[in-house]
């Protein structure tokens, strides 16, 4: 941790201004496009390597350096708390922003009924554990940039990327031209960089978006989060500190933003009967943020001299809280094959090790990726068949408690 920052942060945003050398090349081992928290894991796990690494951001120093509330809690695993541990990040999060995930309830419309789910008894362990995703991305920047092992280039997009057996290139905003043996695309779901390298995805624009707010409230949340399928509308509570939780209101689009335009009291009074008095009296404690949800999966996790990572890899819808969980052990097996190929000497853009990734990333996100759609669709139905498919279901659910287990256990991962 004592070793300089290695940075080229101070220029903000390309211009045609800011222009380099195109005639020359910079060369890296391994170039990633993208400083979100996938990305910044995946130079965090590089570390331990002789790698020259270079990690390029669209955003600047000062923005990556102090990230803003953006109304994400990400709900973490288990597994995912062990890889941010391991990689110094965990430690590095205020204790004050973890909130425990003790328990789950999905109810349906107007109905009574709840399904529960609960950390197995006698066991003290949460089912999960709540952290804001700027808090994340603040600990991991701060792993890479006081490592000082991988050189950050902000304020730079990546406009051209071509690649062969022997290298990737990539051209920078401002002409600047970068080699690498491979390019890593973590770049978010609507990566151009994929585009950029002629792989595929499919991209599923649901036409609802996801608005989010933090609101201190009246009633205690001991530690339970609500999912509730209301007609036309998806609530989700998620409890962080005592009488604060996180709301989590999906819509169609248009009303989404129709609700993002009114005053703090107009917006408050509307979230309040919506809410139906579920949380008693409430008031705003944040920002309000939105957010379009896209799902995407690519074609190919990997192409020769390149490979694809997090949202960029597959972008899952939000109601089942596992995207970040993927793209994190995702980051670390694409790790893992690298370190290993420089333990062995061995090239570090090997296609089988690059195939093993795709493989296993395929095979552990598909089951839940395929599932949460479903659960979506399923969900978001206003058809009558569809309702009454939904209390079935939760019914069906509660008293086969391997299903219950099932759930609760994937969700502690
Ligand atoms: C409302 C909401 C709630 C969520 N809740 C959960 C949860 O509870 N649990 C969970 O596991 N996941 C959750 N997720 C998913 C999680 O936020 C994402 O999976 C995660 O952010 C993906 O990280 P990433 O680094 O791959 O991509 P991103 O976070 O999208 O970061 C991509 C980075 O690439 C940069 N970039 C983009 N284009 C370029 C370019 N051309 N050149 C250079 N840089 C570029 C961007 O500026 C950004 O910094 C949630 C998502 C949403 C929307």
């Amino acid at each position: 941790m004592s070793r300089k920052p290695w940075t080229d942060c101070d220029a903000l945003q390309c211009s045609s201004s800011q222009t380099a050398d195109a005639s020359s090349v910079d060369r890296f081992d391994v170039i990633v496009v993208g400083a979100g928290p996938v990305g910044l894991s995946f130079a965090a796990s590089l570390a331990q390597s002789r790698l020259k690494v270079a990690v390029v951001e669209r955003q600047s120093l000062e923005s990556l350096a102090n990230p803003a509330f953006d109304g994400r809690e990400i709900a973490l695993t288990h597994a995912s708390v062990g890889i941010l541990r391991e990689l110094g990040a965990w430690d590095a999060i205020p204790a004050s922003d973890k909130s425990p995930l003790q328990g789950a309830r999905v109810l349906n419309g107007s109905s009574p009924f709840a399904l529960c789910f609960d950390s197995p008894s006698g066991s003290a362990e949460p089912l999960g554990i709540l952290v804001p995703n700027c808090r994340i991305r603040d600990a991991l920047f701060k792993i890479v940039h006081f490592q000082g092992h991988a050189q950050l280039l902000c304020g730079h997009s990546v406009v051209n990327a071509t690649t062969s057996h022997k290298e990737a290139v990539i051209r920078l905003c401002d002409g600047r031209q970068l080699a690498a043996r491979l390019l890593v695309a973590a770049d978010s779901r609507l990566s151009a960089t994929r585009d950029l390298l002629g792989i595929g995805a499919d991209i599923n624009r649901l036409g609802n978006s996801m608005l989010i707010c933090r609101v201190r409230h009246e009633r205690a949340h001991h530690q339970i989060a609500v999912e509730w399928f209301d007609h036309h509308q998806t609530i989700a509570m998620l409890p962080l500190m005592e009488g604060v939780s996180s709301l989590l209101l999906t819509l169609r689009s248009n009303e989404a933003d129709r609700l993002l335009a009114l005053d703090d009291d107009l917006f408050l009074m509307e979230l309040t009967n919506r809410c139906r008095g579920r949380l008693g009296e409430m008031t705003l404690a944040s920002t309000r943020h939105a957010y379009p949800l896209v799902t995407t999966w690519a074609h190919k996790f990997w192409a020769p001299s390149a490979a694809l990572i997090g949202d960029a890899a597959l972008g899952m819808h939000p109601v089942t809280a596992h995207g970040f969980n993927i793209g994190l052990s995702g980051q670390k097996q694409l790790a893992d094959g690298i370190l290993a190929a420089c333990r062995e000497r061995r090239d570090i853009a090997d296609p089988d090790m690059l195939g093993r990734y795709e493989s296993r990333l395929r095979l552990s996100a598909a089951p839940l990726y395929h599932a949460t759609n479903v659960l979506v669709a399923l969900y978001s139905g206003e058809h009558p068949t569809a309702r009454l498919a939904r209390h079935a279901g939760l019914r069906f659910a509660q008293y086969l408690p391997f299903i219950r287990h099932g759930i609760s256990a994937m969700l502690r991962r």
